[in-house]
C-alpha cells in the first residue's frame, strides 16, 4: 500500500515507542533518510510525497529490525565519530560520543604536548608512533591519523573481523594505517617488532563487569560484540594486562591513555602507581562530569 511519508513516519514512531525504542522520533526519520539516501536536512521536503508500495515495504522491514532491538547504526551500517564517518557492523562496538573525549585529549597531547591544561615536558621531534590497542572499528586510530599529521598509526585487535572493518574505515577516510591481528601485545612480540617502541598506546578496552552485562540495554547486550565489552568480574582485567605489558612497548617518555568506565578511575590510577614504571598520572572527565580518561607517562 502506498502511503504519504508523514503518515509512514507517524506509524513508525508509534511502533517504535511500543517496542521500547529510545528515540522513536529520531530513528524513524533516520531510517527513512537511509532508505532514500537523502540527508536529514532534505527530509522535510518529502513529508507530502506519496511513497510507492515497494518502498513502504522496504521501510517497514527496516522498522521491524529496529523494533527488534538492532541498533540503528548496525541497520544503516554507519556511525559518525569526531566528524568522520565510520562503517560499523555487529563485529565492532559502535563508536560512542564518550570516546571523543579520549580522542580530543590524545590529539591535544600529540599536537600541543598538553594533557588537559598542563604542558608536558618537551619531546623529541619527528613522527609520533601511535598504537590503538583493541581498535574495533578503528574509530580512535583513524581519527588520530586524520587529525594529527605527523603520526604513524597502528591499529590492532584480537578479532580478525574487527580488523577487517577498521581497514575499510582507514580506506573510507583516506588514511594510511598499519594493521595487526592478535591478543593485545602478542603481534608486537614478533621479531620484526623487537626494536619497535611506540610514543603512545591508546586504548578503549572492554571494561564492563561481567555481572553487569545482562542489565545493559538490549541493543548493547544482544547485538554489540561481547568481546569488546566484557572486562571480567571486576571490569579491570584488560587494564591490568595492558598496564603490566605496555612499558615494554613504549619509548622512555611514552604515553599510555585509556578510556575508563565512570567508576574505575581510582582502581586504574592505583594500578598505574603500584606498577612503578609510570609517572604524571592524570584523569579527565567527560561532559557529564564522569571520569572518562586516564593518562600516564613512562618514567624517564
Ligand atoms: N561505554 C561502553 C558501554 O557502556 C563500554 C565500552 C567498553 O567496554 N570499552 O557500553
Amino acid at each position: 500500500m502506498s502511503m504519504r511519508v508523514k503518515e509512514l513516519l507517524n506509524i513508525a514512531e508509534t511502533q517504535m515507542s511500543e517496542s521500547g525504542v529510545e528515540n522513536p522520533d529520531v530513528d524513524s526519520k533516520l531510517l527513512y533518510c537511509y532508505l532514500r539516501r537523502i540527508p536529514k536536512a532534505k527530509l522535510i521536503l518529502e513529508y507530502q510525497v506519496i511513497l510507492e508500495d515497494y518502498l513502504c515495504e522496504e521501510y517497514f522491514s527496516l522498522l521491524d529490525k529496529r523494533c527488534a532491538g538492532i541498533p540503528l547504526q548496525y541497520i544503516i551500517g554507519r556511525q559518525g565519530f569526531m566528524g568522520f564517518s565510520f562503517i560499523v557492523n555487529e563485529d565492532v562496538l559502535i563508536p560512542r560520543p564518550d570516546t571523543e573525549i579520549l580522542v580530543d585529549n590524545a590529539v591535544k597531547v600529540i599536537n600541543e604536548n598538553k594533557i588537559g591544561d598542563e604542558q608536558l615536558p618537551e619531546r623529541g621531534k619527528g613522527s609520533f608512533d601511535v598504537l590503538d590497542l583493541g581498535c574495533g572499528s578503528g574509530a580512535i586510530g583513524v581519527s588520530i591519523a586524520k587529525l594529527c599529521k605527523t603520526t604513524k598509526v597502528t591499529c590492532s585487535d584480537i578479532s580478525p573481523e574487527a580488523v577487517a572493518v577498521a581497514r575499510k574505515n582507514a580506506e573510507l577516510n583516506s588514511v594510511k594505517i598499519a594493521f595487526e591481528e592478535g591478543d593485545l601485545f602478542e603481534p608486537f612480540k614478533k621479531a620484526r617488532f623487537r626494536k619497535k617502541r611506540f610514543d603512545m598506546i591508546i586504548s578503549n578496552p572492554p571494561y564492563v563487569r561481567t555481572g553487569e552485562i545482562p542489565y545493559l540495554q538490549r541493543e548493547i547486550k544482544d547485538h554489540e560484540p561481547l568481546i569488546a565489552l566484557d572486562g571480567g568480574d571486576d571490569g579491570l582485567k584488560l587494564y591490568k594486562r595492558i598496564i603490566r605489558q605496555a612499558p615494554e612497548f613504549l619509548k622512555k617518555d611514552g604515553i599510555l591513555m585509556f578510556e575508563i568506565g565512570a567508576e574505575q578511575k581510582d582502581a586504574v590510577v592505583e594500578m598505574l602507581e603500584k606498577n612503578g614504571h609510570y609517572q604524571d598520572l592524570h584523569s579527565l572527565q567527560d561532559l557529564a562530569h564522569f571520569d572518562r580518561v586516564v593518562f600516564a607517562r613512562i618514567k624517564d
